[in-house]
């Protein structure tokens, strides 16, 4: 296990925000992760799990605990029913998941790809995009549970998947720290129809191979052309969830002219579309810019304080819910 003291959150998180952390523990085996835990309790301090830091906001004050990042990485696969199961370690790049499986032409995650994160993270909030999620084909995760001080395997029904939600970020938040993640992938093709955007940018391209390498190939030059590279550009990609509503409430927004999407995981409005409504695309709040190219994205330009992002929120979302009447929900976690 790697020990770092007083470690700035803005250096470990692609929004670039929060002071330092006490301690900042990399676990590289299993055992590593319950001394990393017990070494937290022997000082009565609290823990956040990270992973890259892409969906995870830091504080001004930074954090007075222990966060523990997962260093253990590796893929193995072993036959599976009509397929292939794929265990990965929880501090592998989510991306070079998604491009082991494509270049094996496994589907069911090529949608996913570029994500930025780690795969120990990918079922926290169920990531999703282009009609796929997580969720679709995870099996199992190996997690450290911290109330029991034992390992365990817990099944997919277990997590209670919905949209951007799990057990892991809802009721039993900091709970468990997920070790490594199994998928069950399959030979063949994305399932149709395909997300409209991705239809539209085959379409245009002339594109008709839909194999995984390929759908991986498109979904790549999409969120190229309109997601920023966290590398280059700090921002916690979307930063405000959908609005999901209920099948009465879909109706009114319907008769009001709101486009509801109506899909697997219910009625749907994009809140990028309300946002950009609201007239907000493109606009500067306290050093964060509301991107033009996906409204959802809040990019942070020159801002360096929580203060500035919690101003920028505020007036972000009173500006939507005056037009709309929908209050936004934050999609990034905040540790504290
Ligand atoms: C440019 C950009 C584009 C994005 N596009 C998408 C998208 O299309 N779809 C989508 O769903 N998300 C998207 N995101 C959000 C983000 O990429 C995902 O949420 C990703 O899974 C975060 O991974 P991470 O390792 O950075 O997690 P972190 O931000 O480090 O952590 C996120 C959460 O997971 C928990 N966590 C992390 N590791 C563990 C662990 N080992 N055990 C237990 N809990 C853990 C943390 O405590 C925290 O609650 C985007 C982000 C950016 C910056």
């Amino acid at each position: 296990m790697k020990v770092n003291e007083n470690i700035l959150i803005s250096s470990l998180t692609t929004m670039r925000l929060g002071g330092a952390a006490r301690y900042v523990l990399e676990v590289e085996t299993p055992e590593d992760v319950a001394d990393a835990y017990g070494f937290a309790e022997q000082y009565n301090l609290p823990t956040f799990a990270l992973g890259y830091g892409a969906n995870t906001i830091g504080h001004d004050e930074g954090f007075k605990g222990v966060i523990i990042i997962n260093r253990m990485t590796g893929i193995s696969e072993e036959p599976a029913d009509d397929g292939v199961r794929l265990k990965v370690m929880g501090g592998e790049y989510w991306d070079n998941v998604v491009e082991y499986a494509c270049n094996k032409g496994l589907t069911g995650i090529e949608g996913l790809s570029k994500i930025p994160g780690l795969a120990g993270a990918a079922p926290v909030q169920n990531i999703g995009a282009y009609g796929q999620e997580i969720a679709d084909t995870l099996e199992e995760i190996e997690v450290y549970d911290t109330a029991e001080k034992t390992f365990k395997t817990l099944k997919k029904a277990d997590l209670e998947f919905s949209y951007r939600k799990s057990i892991l970020n809802s009721s039993a938040k900091n709970r468990y720290f997920v070790i490594s993640i199994t998928l069950i992938l399959h030979s063949g093709e994305m399932a149709r129809p395909f997300y409209k955007s991705l239809e539209k940018y085959l379409t245009e391209n002339n594109i008709t191979d839909y194999s995984p390498k390929s759908i991986r190939a498109a979904v790549s030059a999409i969120r190229a052309d309109k997601l920023p590279d966290p590398l280059k550009i700090a921002s916690a990609g979307s930063f405000f969830k959908n609005v999901y509503v209920s099948d009465s409430e879909a109706e009114n927004c319907e008769a009001k002219g709101l486009p509801v999407y109506h899909g697997k995981d219910g009625n749907k409005i994009n809140s990028g579309w309300l946002i950009e409504q609201a007239g907000l695309a493109g606009q500067e709040f306290h050093g964060f810019r509301v991107s033009d190219k996906a409204a959802l994205v809040l990019i942070n330009e020159s801002a360096t304080s929580y203060e500035d992002l919690a101003k920028a929120r505020a007036e972000i979302t009173a500006k939507v819910y005056d037009k709309f009447g929908f209050w936004l929900e934050q999609e990034p976690v905040e540790i504290q």
